[in-house]
């Protein structure tokens, strides 16, 4: 079990560009002090400097491409050989997180999400080729929210929902979606097909009930099954894995912003659930046995931290004075982000 804590600063949007700047990383280390540090001045006293330690820091001239090939793409060995993997895009809303996670239609601005899925595929065909077909690779896709603590398919029309969201159950020891749906996907065109239309589920839904897609979490599951038989087509072994990519609600104060009560329930849900999940990486990171995860339904679903499962926590930063607070509270949130 492995978790990597890594912050990611995006650059400048041209409507900031007269902005104070007020967020340095430091990925190689200077003069011998600590390598990747995050550092933002004290906002009671501007002439301190606190510094937060990562796993690996990404400043703002970072491309999409980089990051990936980074933090991402040393884990699709993995993935095939029968681990899960997690990804998360934390951050306040404004900060880069579905930059990240999705990214622009560019194939350069591609994001976390389609650069994995295209390396799946690769991956995939290359196995089935090297093997004269006697391995079978699929991979199914699942695409859900998790707002105000309920569970929403979004590869089903918003009209199909249900007030109360998807039930769990629990089954051979794991946490499934009762109802959930799956689709195989066969290549990068499939998925994309997929992906925007239920994007596009998403934003509809959240405009019928007033609420902002920033307000609930969105996770792509991606399952990867390996199936290897012999000569007369007899299956010898079988094999499953999931790559799990989310875009996580805003963690900003919304108490300081907007206190509609309707806001204060969805940020109570957010808080916990957000709370519950850095718990859990914090005690990944410790190499703790007993990991919190069954505490918020996004948790318990994922099972983070269980099968030798890696996970990496992407924390998106803006660069900017305006988010002095929410970035300093960004920071302190994940005591593996250590204070130094
Ligand atoms: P969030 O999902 O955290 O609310 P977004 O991903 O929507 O934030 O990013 C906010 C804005 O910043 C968007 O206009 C996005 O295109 C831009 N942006 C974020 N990260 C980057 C980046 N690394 N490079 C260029 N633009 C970025
Ligand atoms: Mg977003």
């Amino acid at each position: 079990m492995s978790v990597r804590v890594v912050a990611r600063v995006r650059p400048l949007l041209p409507k900031e560009l007269d902005k104070d700047v007020i967020v340095r990383v430091e990925p190689i280390a200077e003069g011998g002090g600590p390598h990747n540090v995050v550092k933002i001045p004290n906002p009671k006293n501007e002439a301190e400097e606190f510094s937060f330690t990562f796993n690996g820091v990404y400043g703002q001239a970072t491309s999409q491409e980089e990051l990936f090939n980074a933090e991402v793409a040393p884990h699709i060995k993995a993935l095939f050989q029968g681990l899960d993997i997690t990804l998360f895009a934390y951050g306040v809303t404004g900060t880069g997180k579905t930059h990240t996670m999705r990214g622009g239609m560019k194939l350069a601005d591609r994001g976390v999400i389609p650069r994995l899925l295209s390396h799946v595929f690769r991956r995939g065909k290359k196995m089935v080729k090297d093997a004269d077909g006697l391995v079978d690779v699929d991979v199914a896709l699942s695409y859900y929210e998790i707002y105000n603590d309920k569970v929403f398919d979004l590869l089903e029309p918003p009209e199909k929902r249900t007030p109360a969201g998807l039930p769990l159950r629990e089954k051979d020891n794991r946490t499934h979606v009762v109802g959930l749906s799956e689709r195989k996907c066969v290549d990068l065109r499939d998925f994309e097909k997929l992906y925007i239309a239920a994007n596009q589920n998403r934003v509809t839904a959240s405009t019928k009930l007033n609420a902002h897609s920033s307000r609930s979490h969105a996770i792509l599951r991606v399952k990867v099954s390996q199936t290897t038989m012999d000569a007369s087509g007899n299956v010898l072994a079988m094999r499953e894995s999931t790559a799990s990519a989310i875009d996580l609600a805003g963690s900003e104060d919304n108490r300081r912003t907007d206190n509609g009560r309707e806001r204060l329930v969805e940020s109570a849900a957010i808080n916990k659930s957000l709370f519950v999940l850095s718990q859990c990486v914090d005690a990944i990171a410790r190499g703790e046995k007993r990991i919190p995860y069954r505490e918020s339904k996004m948790t318990r679903i994922l099972s983070l931290g269980q099968n030798n499962g890696i996970t990496v926590m992407i924390l998106n930063l803006a660069p900017v004075r305006s988010y002095h607070l929410d970035t300093l509270s960004s920071l302190t949130v994940s005591s593996r982000a250590k204070r130094i």
